[in-house]
């Protein structure tokens, strides 16, 4: 559509499923599914979305990380957080938690929603190797940091990492200069709407739609993404998606391919089989989050 760039089509749908963790937290799974559902870096996506708290008042007691970040994106509800750093959180709807577990967490997620709705979403982001044994962090971000963009034709664009470039403005997100370079937009448009971003070659994008339906690529080749799934984009310059009749919400996420061996066991994402049984090790052990102390 414009001057030489070319438009990402929707390369690939992937529904989510539901599924249950933690305590027994009812979800739904798009990227994660499998080892065949990662889209490097991005190695999970989980939506949950209850008016029920039985669904979710159980959480995710102390469980530990190593070798990637998890970023929870709460729309409605709040949660409380707590790690073995003496980190404690609690996050409100519309918060991100940007929570890099290097080395090695041990922490808790509980939401504390007993009326009204919980939704929400956890991404999973690898770490280069030279990245996973760093100390853990974590940053609390209050809504009022993430900056809304109201777009000209419609809607809206809430920017939680990387850069917006939209409508000859570009606005920057309070997540920054990671090694996976990530965009990750919260994009509401009413029927009929449309959202152009530019997001280079260098990057795997992917949406989630989680309401209404996304229209997604340049004519001829538009393929409609229906809620609750994930559409994987090909390259290309470009991302522009219109909402449907009922109007779409989605995530646009984008970032840096590692291009490195990816071995997961449950909560340990690392680069060889000899690093998750070192893991399991230091869980056991104690050394996890003793190390490096
Ligand atoms: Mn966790």
């Amino acid at each position: 559509m414009s001057s030489g760039r070319t438009t990402r089509a929707l390369q690939r749908v992937i529904e989510s499923m539901a599924a249950s963790d933690g305590a027994g937290v009812k979800l739904r799974r798009s990227l994660g599914q499998s080892p065949y559902t990662r889209l490097d870096p991005f190695l999970m996506l989980d939506e949950f979305s209850s008016f029920d708290a039985n669904d979710y008042i159980a959480g995710f007691p102390a469980h530990p990380h190593r070798g990637f970040e998890t970023v929870t994106y709460l729309i409605d509800g709040h949660m409380l957080h707590e790690d073995h750093l003496g980190n404690r959180g609690d996050l409100k709807s519309g918060a991100v938690q940007w929570m890099s577990a290097g080395r090695g967490i041990i922490h808790s997620e509980m939401p504390q929603q007993e009326q009204g709705r919980m939704r929400g979403f956890q991404l999973w982001i690898n770490l280069p190797a030279r990245e996973k044994m760093k100390p853990a962090g974590y940053r609390d971000i209050d809504p009022a940091e993430i900056p809304v963009v109201a777009l000209s034709g419609g809607g809206s664009a809430k920017v939680i990492a990387g850069t917006l470039e939209s409508e000859g403005r570009s606005v920057a997100g309070p997540i920054q200069g990671l090694a996976t370079d990530p965009l990750y937009v919260d994009v509401e448009l009413p029927a009929g709407a449309a959202f152009t971003q530019p997001v280079g070659g260098e990057r795997n994008a992917f949406i989630y739609v989680f309401e209404g339906a996304a229209n997604i690529g340049d004519a001829p080749a538009v393929r409609t993404l229906a809620t609750h799934s994930a559409g994987v984009l090909a390259p290309g310059d470009l991302v522009e998606v219109s909402a449907g009749a009922e109007g779409a919400r989605f995530l646009l996420l984008a970032g840096r391919p590692l291009g490195e061996p990816v071995v997961q066991h449950g909560p340990f994402v690392m680069n060889t089989r000899e690093e998750i049984e070192q893991a399991i090790r230091d869980y056991q052990s104690g050394e996890l989050t003793r190390a490096g102390d």
